[in-house]
């Protein structure tokens, strides 16, 4: 990783540029001194000092001191392969070294960096020569290179160069590093802040992050710096497809503040979910053009959980609520009702009759009542049994129920005998009721009664009317009782009006 990352790559074009700078500047200044040239300097004094030694050796004719010397010098000299004396006529006068193998110029030719011929004078005329073979002065072999001198320092300017660039590059990398670049308290400002907040360039690429907005996701604990926010998919994946609606896009576009943008963040492999709400605003300098935006993620997690556990509670209570009232419903029910019949006891009642009473001032209205009770009801018992008679009971009461208004009160007065009355009806209108509840009783109420068949079940009805010395129920009811026992003993069956009005009913 470290040779690939940004700062081994920069040291490699680094070290290429300063070598081809070096060998830049060598073509035109000579920074490395031309070898071929200096050799053939020091080999053309050499081979003129040596020569004038053997010159010297020719003149005072000892032949055998000038072998000894060539000798010397080609022991001496790494340098030189081979070394000859040679007269005028061509003859070998003396020689050292394989010289009869290796010397190749030919007469006549200028001496070459390794084949060097220096004419020997005697007394202004040429003698001879002296013929010096030199060793190549560039190496020719890729071994030979390798112990080249200038081959040596160059690679050793790399392998010593490119570990120093390296570190180098790295520790200045480091410096331009734009996450490195924010002061640690303004960091650590930042990283206080409840809210997870994104730095990011015209580009969308990701400057900064804070504390917060690392712990909202285990990818975004990795460091996002110059990565593009919506190409985080982890972030974006609950924002929809269309790229434009990002509210950082938008804040960036439009230049406008984006509030409250919802995103739901899904963690890992986990269905624990973030909901989170989205700010954004772009970020301009001095003279309005845009430089980025900044991003803050608020967790809204726990209001929403607390928001629906709310709304639980407040449609328990509302459940709850709705039970207790059906509950006093059914206790007032209880308490009112006769729970056989379903008709009103006898103090829900007289409550409703006081009402009724004080509402009718001086006579202005009327109101009527109606005395029932079920003929020979005994009978029934008796012959059927008590089960029998209660049925009989409820079929009355639906059929006088089911004729009445609901403004009339319905009474279970004693054991089979029902009060009614009336408002708003005089005891003409109350009998007419009477009458027509009368005949529903005998015509549907013995059929009702599913368990035994062929029942024929009667009612006799008393009536009275409200008139100006009834100044209390209990005297109503009193005169339609009375009227319901002359109906009795008239043969059953049948409706009287109480005595003033109505003899003849
Ligand atoms: P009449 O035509 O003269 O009114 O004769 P009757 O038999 O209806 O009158 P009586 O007063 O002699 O009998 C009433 C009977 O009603 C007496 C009682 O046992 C019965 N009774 C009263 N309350 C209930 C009840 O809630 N259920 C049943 N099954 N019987 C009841
Ligand atoms: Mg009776
Ligand atoms: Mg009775």
């Amino acid at each position: 990783m470290m040779f690939f990352g940004p700062a081994s790559r920069l040291a490699f074009g680094v070290l290429g540029l300063m070598m081809s700078l070096f060998l830049l500047l060598d073509l035109f200044v000579d920074v490395v001194p031309d070898r071929a040239d200096m050799a053939a300097r020091l080999r053309g004094r050499l081979s003129e000092s040596l020569t004038v030694q053997v010159t010297a050796l020719i003149q005072a004719d000892q032949r055998g001191a000038l072998h000894e010397t060539l000798k010397q010098v080609l022991k001496r000299d790494d340098d030189i392969v081979s070394i000859a004396v040679r007269s005028r006529d061509e003859r070998l006068i003396a020689l050292a070294g394989p010289h009869l193998a290796v010397w190749s110029l030919p007469d006549g030719e200028r001496s070459t960096l390794t084949q060097v011929r220096v004419p020997i004078l005697e007394d202004g005329v040429q003698w001879g020569e002296t013929e010096i073979v030199f060793r190549p002065v560039l190496p020719s072999t890729f071994f030979g290179w390798l112990g080249d001198p200038l081959v040596r320092a160059v690679a050793l300017g790399v392998l010593l160069g490119f570990p120093m660039l390296y570190l180098y590059l790295r520790r200045a990398l480091q410096y331009l590093d734009p996450g490195s670049v924010i002061p640690q308290r303004v960091r650590a400002a930042f990283d206080s802040l409840g809210e997870g907040v994104v730095i990011l360039d015209a580009e969308e690429r990701v400057m900064l992050t804070n504390r917060v907005f690392k712990a909202l996701h285990p990818e975004a604990a990795a460091d996002l710096t110059g990565r593009r926010i919506s190409t985080l998919s982890w972030l974006v994946g609950g924002m929809g497809p269309d790229k434009e609606s990002y509210p950082w896009r938008q804040a960036m576009k439009t230049r406008r503040e984006q509030l409250e943008v919802p995103l739901v963040l899904h963690g890992p492999g986990s269905d624990a979910e973030l909901r989170l709400l989205v700010d954004a605003a772009a970020i301009e300098d001095g003279s309005a053009r845009l430089r980025g935006c900044i991003v803050s993620f608020k967790n809204v997690t726990a209001l929403h959980l607390a928001n629906s556990q709310l709304l639980e509670t407040v449609s328990e209570l509302d459940a709850s609520q709705r039970k207790i009232k059906a509950q006093n419903e059914e206790l007032a029910r209880l308490a009112t009702r006769d729970p056989l019949t379903g008709c009103l006891n006898r103090r829900a009642f007289f409550e409703g009759a006081d009402a009724l009473f004080a509402d009718v001032p001086g006579g202005e209205r009327t109101v009527s009542c109606i005395m029932t009770d079920i003929d020979h009801f005994k009978e029934f018992n008796d012959r059927y049994g008590h089960a029998v008679g209660d049925q009989v009971l409820q079929a009355v009461a639906r059929s006088l129920s089911s004729g009445l208004r609901a403004t009339d009160l319905l009474c279970r007065y004693g054991g089979e005998e029902f009060c009614i009355l009336l408002p708003g009806l005089d005891a003409k209108q109350a009998a007419e009721i009477a009458e027509r509840l009368r005949s529903e009783v005998e015509r549907r109420a013995g059929p009702s009664v599913r368990t035994s068949e062929g029942l024929n079940v009667t009612s006799s009805f008393g009536v009275a009317e409200l008139r100006g010395d009834f100044a209390d129920p209990a005297v109503l009811i009193d005169e339609a009782d009375k009227a319901l026992y002359v109906s009795k003993r008239g043969g059953r069956n049948r409706v009287t009006i109480s005595d003033p009005a109505t003899a003849e009913a």
